[in-house]
């Protein structure tokens, strides 16, 4: 149901009217983690103010280590929420247990994310497959692309094409940087799948100064669009505080990305 075969035009996935794998590039942009009212409202503008049209913020956080911050759970949902609606921006979250669906539901999250490290959870990809919310999937951090398009099979064959394809890097022997971004997934993707692909720079390199090269090459590779970490004070972040830009580093590279694409 993904392939290019079956569906042989882009297919552009809808999330509040904003089109997603249509000529325009989308940008979602917010902190890694909601962590405060002050902090979510500070990002929405930012956002908002550089152009970008969805707020992204983390409530339920899948840290490596369960002493790190999880994320404020519900009380997150709200404060995201409340953010993304006054500054008009829908919003995208990270679902990481079907026992949360919905609450995910009833809170009208605009856009579901399944993160890297649930790309391959077959049941949790059937739950939001009977739904037809947008689903941003993120690729396994070891995952071929075979293995993410017959992830994204598991949602489709359940009724919901509202799918978005996130590659945010994968492991290499290299140390240097936190995972690798692909961009050669990202061509194959777009000649494989006639579904939106966009690009994650920030969990690529791990490092907010690489993120704007980063963002280019996804870009020059065919994505879609791209999602990137932003912080008010990246310095405070209770989660990925090295990756998140400021507003002011993002408003730049809002800049220097319309320049490649004037429809932004
Ligand atoms: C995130 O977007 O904050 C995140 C945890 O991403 P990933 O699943 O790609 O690691
Ligand atoms: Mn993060």
């Amino acid at each position: 149901l993904v392939a290019r075969e079956v569906h042989g035009s882009d297919s552009v996935v809808h999330v509040r009217g904003i089109p997603f794998g249509g000529k325009q590039l989308q940008l979602i942009a917010g902190p890694c983690s909601v962590e405060t009212a002050a902090q979510m409202d500070a990002s929405a503008a930012a956002v908002k103010a550089s152009g970008a049209r969805l707020l992204r913020g983390g409530a339920f956080k899948p840290r490596s280590s369960p002493y790190s911050f999880q994320g404020l759970g519900v009380a997150g949902l709200d404060l995201l929420l409340e953010a993304g609606r006054a500054h008009g921006l829908p919003v995208v979250t990270e679902l990481m247990d079907v026992r949360q669906l919905d609450t995910f539901l009833e809170y009208d999250v605009d856009v579901i994310q399944i993160g890297a490290r649930n790309m391959q959870n077959f049941d949790l990809l059937k739950e939001v497959g009977r739904i037809n919310k947008p689903v941003v999937l993120k690729r396994g951090m070891a995952a071929t692309v075979n293995e993410w398009l017959m992830a994204a099979e598991y949602i489709a064959a359940g009724g919901n094409h509202n799918i978005i394809f996130c590659e945010r890097g994968i492991r290499s022997f290299e140390t240097a940087y936190r995972n690798m971004l692909d961009v050669s997934a990202i061509a194959l993707l777009k000649r494989e799948t006639h579904l939106p692909v966009i690009a994650d720079p920030s969990h690529a390199g791990g490092k907010a100064w690489m993120v704007p090269a980063l963002s280019m090459a996804a870009l020059a590779a065919g994505a879609d669009g791209l999602m990137i970490e932003v912080h008010p004070q990246p310095a405070e972040a209770l989660c990925d505080a090295d990756q998140a830009l400021d507003p002011q580093a993002f408003a730049q590279l809002m800049q220097q990305l319309a320049v490649l694409a004037p429809a932004l």
